[in-house]
């Protein structure tokens, strides 16, 4: 009746655990923070899921992980008493990976060893890192509201399979048994266990115990006795969920590992905000901005948004009510001490309590951004070089915040003649010529073209600088943004070209005189081009080329014309 099967991992399993055994980690203890983490999401689940029905609690409320070493078994075992398992989901959680656009991420992968690693630190290996330090794992688990008969044991040497069967397991919970390889014997060391926990998992919101030997009764100090400490389970973090805690007492090594609990990220966040609001509404904030766009940032169907908590109890991952699209890679959490209990996605929905916290969240991202960008334009630019592209949807989808985003926006330009997009419209205002009173730009389908459009001579003739755009999103972006500080967005491919006061008299006379003498040219090629042109007029924006072509100023862009045609419209 045990019913013992053998399955093969999905083929992107394989691959993982490939890269994960072939040492691709110079930081080994990571696996324990990953399984710690796992834990600690378990036992959250099940606090959610007990909210309706506390009989999952099987009268043990008191939730926590356990870590035991067996120097003699060569075992470590990570044991929690959160919601457990079924066999079909330890078929399905610890045999294949749910994220979407996994495929595509593995296609990537170069075979470079070291280039992987990185790519692999974004993806996340979770369970799978296990496997970096123990030659065979054991999972046990029994998932919470069943009976012990229902336990299922999971085994896998790492490599093309794994094996489940039916077990008994009494008490709910997971347990993870990893059977150390002789060279990382390190890891059954108490005392490097605990530095390890101290160091990743001091801010998981659940206890994490370590058995403690009896201490037998010894002599104090002035002479006297100190009584003998019995054997006992021993918590060896704070076990408090960090946002709660004060700013103050906080390092940016906690935030770094709480960050990389919540997002499974493996990189150190780019910068982050944590706030406490009271007033109106009741909730507590804390958000951050990674390092790097995640692998799926660009997959339609990736999960994003914050992990939200009703008071404490964790409700949601991926509670993409509190961001707009455009910022979908902050990563953080929200603590609400308004919303009920029982809230679901459906409820979050044209629900004023998440309306005002979305326009709060967003405020806070866009000014964090700000200050960001004020404070250290390095790291701004690195921001902006893996989320620029997210940003620049902004102005289409939040027209109440469009001027703070254009404020963060950075483009190419005439003036640095770089692909690097460093210069913000301020920047460029602040360069304008005297008399000038518009911000210009070219869109095209690479910086080379845009850098080298006949309708940028005029313009370098006269030292007026032109902003440079040739992301597929530009265009997008543009018909969404018609002014910056007053100043009007003008393409330079655009209908008459009005230098406005940039013009002198002399200029204007010279134009003047060249349509008059130009007439009969005009009137011959006007016939030639027949129904093709709009209108054929003599110009001054060429120094050097012949001719070019203009978009009439109230049609659609040449971009834009091939953006349809591409979409088949
Ligand atoms: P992630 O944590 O990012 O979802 P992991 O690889 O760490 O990915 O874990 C895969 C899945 O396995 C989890 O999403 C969860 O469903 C399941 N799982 C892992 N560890 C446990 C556990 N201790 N208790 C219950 N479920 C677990
Ligand atoms: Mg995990």
């Amino acid at each position: 009746t045990a019913q013992r099967e053998t399955h093969g991992f999905q083929t992107e399993v394989g691959k993982l655990l490939h890269l994960v055994t072939h040492s691709l980690y110079s930081n080994k203890e990571i696996f324990l923070r990953e399984l710690v983490s796992n834990a600690a999401d378990a036992a959250d689940k099940l606090r959610f899921k007990a909210l309706s029905d506390n009989s999952l609690y099987e009268n043990n409320g008191e939730l926590r992980v356990r870590i035991t070493a067996d120097k003699d078994a060569g075992t470590l075992t990570i044991s929690d008493n959160g919601i457990g398992m079924t066999r079909d989901q330890v078929i399905e959680h610890l045999g294949t990976i749910a994220k979407s656009g996994t495929s595509e991420f593995f296609n990537q992968l170069s075979g470079d060893e070291s280039k992987d690693s990185q790519l692999i630190g974004q993806f996340g290996v979770g369970f799978y890192s296990a496997f970096i330090v123990a030659d065979r794992v054991t999972v046990r688990s029994r998932a919470a509201g069943f009976g012990a008969e229902a336990g299922v044991q999971w085994e896998s040497a790492g490599e093309g399979d794994f094996t489940v069967e039916d077990v008994e397991k009494s008490d709910r919970g997971t347990d993870i048994i990893l059977h150390v390889r002789d060279e990382e014997k390190e890891f059954l060391d108490d005392w490097r266990l605990r530095q390890i926990v101290n160091k990743y998992s001091d801010h998981i919101s659940i206890a994490v115990e370590m058995w403690k030997e009896e201490v037998p009764e010894r002599d104090g100090p002035d002479g006297e006795k100190v009584a003998a400490e019995p054997a006992t389970w021993e918590k060896v973090n704070t076990a408090k969920a960090l946002w709660t805690r004060e700013k103050s007492e906080l390092s940016d090594d906690e935030y770094g590992e709480f960050y990389r609990h919540i997002s499974h990220d493996f990189e150190a966040p780019l910068t982050w905000s944590h706030n406490r609001v009271e007033g109106t509404h009741d909730y507590t904030s804390l958000l951050y901005i990674p390092k790097r766009a995640p692998f799926d940032m660009w997959n339609r169907e990736a999960k994003h948004g914050l992990k939200l908590y009703v008071q404490r109890v964790f409700i949601m991952d991926d509670a993409e009510q509190f961001m707009p699209t455009y910022l979908r890679f902050v990563k953080g959490v929200l603590d609400s001490n308004d919303l009920p209990l029982n809230v679901s996605r459906e409820l979050l929905q044209d629900n004023r309590v998440t309306d005002a916290m979305r326009k709060a969240c967003t405020k806070r991202v866009l000014q964090m951004l700000e200050k960001l960008a004020k404070k250290d334009a390095d790291k701004y630019q690195e921001f902006w070089k893996e989320f620029g592209n997210a940003l620049k949807e902004g102005p289409a989808e939040d027209a109440a915040n469009k001027e703070k985003i254009a404020g963060l926006l950075r483009f190419a330009s005439t003036e640095t003649d770089t692909t690097d997009q460093t210069v913000a419209l301020a920047d460029y205002i602040e360069r304008m010529k005297e008399g000038q009173d518009k911000i210009y730009y070219v869109v095209a389908d690479s910086f080379n073209a845009a850098k080298s459009s006949p309708h940028l001579e005029v313009f370098r003739k006269k030292g007026v600088e032109v902003l440079l755009m040739s992301e597929r999103v530009d265009e997008w972006l543009i018909s969404h943004l018609n002014e910056f500080d007053g100043k009007q967005l003008v393409s330079v491919t655009r209908g008459a070209l009005d230098l406005g006061e940039l013009e002198d008299d002399a200029d204007k006379e010279a134009q003047k005189a060249l349509e008059e003498s130009s007439e009969s040219l005009v009137e011959r090629i006007k016939t030639a081009l027949g129904e093709n042109v709009k209108d054929v007029r003599v110009t001054h924006r060429l120094t050097s080329s012949p001719a070019c072509i203009v978009v009439d100023e109230h049609d659609m862009s040449s971009q834009m014309v091939k953006m349809m045609k591409a979409a088949g419209q």
